[in-house]
């Protein structure tokens, strides 16, 4: 126990409100993981094999169900909607990446400005919950430990955690091994050990993990690498519970092949489709999915937005984008808001879904396919991927039992699950 970290915890009992919900304080530790990447095909194929016994556990200990992700399928929209229990007509953030309207000015989102609303960690935290946070990413941190005082850091700069701005020195020590490659399956992995080594030393009420979908990027269920992996975080998981945590397991979005039998992408580069056909310079396509970790898959997902660039024809360029193949569904700006709960303020004129076979771009010179190095390319960002696993670790109570049988269930809904809902 680390006498800084000890201070007066909020009584049993006591309850916090974020977004418009209400969440008890934990009864015992617990802990959210979101496992990046993780498809259900590939908890299928792990229960099925063995090499997920803790997770197969929660069958008849706890719970194991299917919930929907935000679209698109990304990441930052995601974790951020996870960690805000709402989606993202309500957070804010649509994608990793988006072209600012005012400016004409692309960006990476890497920190919590276009965030809109608190945390449920920020609101845990402030009520007096122990709360630690570790993610893969780094440029997830700020939105994930955004308002949040407690442990929070990447494993990516582990080596520069420090009391002053993570709450934790000396993390390599902790865990035992130095900060691992950005491009790595230990990326994620030292997520894990760090979060075993934290709830055993500094006992937090809550915390959250947040991994990398690297793997998932390169291997498919039934791969040696994809089993080893999973494996790895089922017997983390193992580890956690054994150490008195309630462990509530989700992903950011599934992931599919997109290339065709003989390894060649399956790839629509939209914005090349759209200016030869209506003219040079009509739009410009946006990929929400590109991030600073393209090497895996060349910012290409199965959802774009398409932004005019001057005056056109909107309903004849999406008819003609309807007419491509391996495109599954476009539509209009206020028809994407409704049907996704996507903000209206940030949407492009249209937006175009491909099938979960196929990728859609911008326009090829965007897209470096070299660094896939021979591997399939495999992605998400749109329906295909929507389905996540939704696993519990403990039973859930008669309420809550009830409205997993109901549905719809959000992979959003994990911390009031985690929280309200287990006995
Ligand atoms: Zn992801």
């Amino acid at each position: 126990m680390n006498e800084n970290i000890a201070y007066a915890r909020p009584a049993a009992g006591t309850t916090v409100e974020a977004n418009g919900r209400t969440y008890a304080v934990p009864k015992r530790p617990t802990v959210v993981i979101v496992v990046d990447g993780f498809d259900p095909a590939y908890l299928e194929h792990g229960i099925a094999n063995g090499t997920l016994p803790t997770m197969a556990s929660f069958r008849q200990n706890g719970f194991m169900g299917i919930a929907d992700c935000s679209m698109p399928s990304t990441t930052n929209t995601n974790n951020t909607s996870i960690v805000t229990g709402v989606p993202p007509v309500v957070h804010g953030i649509n994608g990793n990446y988006y072209l600012d309207a005012d400016t004409g000015e692309e960006i990476m989102i890497t920190d919590a400005k276009r965030l809109r609303c608190g945390t449920i960690l920020g609101a845990l935290s402030q009520a007096g919950v122990n709360t630690a946070v570790v993610t893969a990413k780094d440029k997830l941190l700020k939105v994930l430990a955004y308002k949040m005082s407690g442990i929070g850091f990447s494993s990516e700069y582990a080596n520069k955690a420090n009391l002053g701005e993570n709450g934790i020195e000396n993390v390599e020590t902790l865990v035992g091994r130095g900060t691992p490659d950005q491009y790595s399956a230990d990326l994620s992995l030292f997520v894990f050990d760090a979060g075993v080594k934290i709830l055993s030393s500094y006992r937090p009420d809550f915390m959250y993990l947040s991994t990398s979908d690297y793997v998932q990027h390169k291997h498919a269920p039934g791969e040696p690498e994809a089993d080893a992996y999973h494996h790895a975080v089922d017997t983390a998981v193992g580890k956690l519970i054994a150490l008195g945590a309630t462990v509530a397991i989700t992903a950011d979005h599934g992931m599919n092949d997109k290339s065709a039998p003989d390894g060649t992408p399956n790839v629509v580069y939209l914005e090349d489709e759209l200016n030869s056909r209506f003219g040079a310079g009509s739009v410009r396509v946006i990929c929400p999915i590109a991030d600073p970790f393209v090497r895996h898959h060349g910012a290409l997902g199965s959802f774009v937005r398409v932004h005019l660039l001057k005056a056109g024809d909107v309903t004849a360029m999406m008819a003609f984008t309807r007419t491509l193949h391996g495109i599954e569904l476009v539509l209009d700006k206020e028809q994407v808001c409704k049907q996704f709960e996507l903000p209206i303020d940030r949407e492009g004129d249209f937006a175009v879904f491909s099938d979960r076979n196929t990728v859609v771009g911008a326009r090829r010179e965007d897209h470096n396919l070299s660094q896939l190095a021979g591997h399939r390319l495999r992605s998400h960002g749109g329906l295909g991927e929507q389905k996540v696993p939704f696993l519990l670790s403990r039973p859930l109570n008669a309420e809550y039992r009830k409205r997993a049988k109901d549905g719809p269930l959000h992979n959003y809904d994990i911390f009031d699950f985690a929280l309200n809902g287990v006995e």
